[in-house]
């Protein structure tokens, strides 16, 4: 994927800030915290450009959440997403030695059935090891 296209691609106009984060997505295979983004992006954007920049990915079907076990938002590439096409069904992968969250595209979220009167919005399953480069 490239850069520039993707971004035209998900029709968000090329910004330094949304190029900068975007390339972050590129360079990594985990997930990212806030708090990564932040520390490895200039300093010369601040946390609400950063914020504006996540969520405008989110929207568009770029990037989505994925949720740690101490409660942190992190967020990771979408593979086949669009606005409105935005469908997260597989299963995350925390790994507690390298402390990596991951995507696992290729496992679903087990169908669970829940009593009369619940209504589900949106389903996390986050499984907690050892990842393939740790082992
Ligand atoms: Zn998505
Ligand atoms: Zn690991
Ligand atoms: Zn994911």
């Amino acid at each position: 994927m490239q850069l520039p296209n993707t971004l035209r691609k998900f029709q968000l106009k090329s910004t330094p800030c949304r190029t900068e984060v975007l390339q972050l997505f590129f360079d990594n295979d985990h997930a990212l915290s806030n708090a990564f983004i932040e520390k490895n992006i200039s300093s010369s954007f601040d946390r609400v450009t950063v914020y504006r920049t996540l969520k405008s990915f989110e929207e568009k079907g770029l990037i989505h959440k994925v949720l740690d076990d101490n409660g942190i938002t992190k967020y990771a590439l979408c593979q086949d997403c669009s606005t409105h096409h935005h469908h997260h069904e597989h299963v995350h992968f925390k790994c507690e030695t390298c402390g990596q969250t991951t995507c696992i595209e290729s496992v679903d979220i087990p169908e669970v059935k829940l009593p009369k009167g619940y209504k589900v919005k949106e389903r996390n399953l986050l499984i907690q090891g050892v990842c393939e480069q740790c082992i």
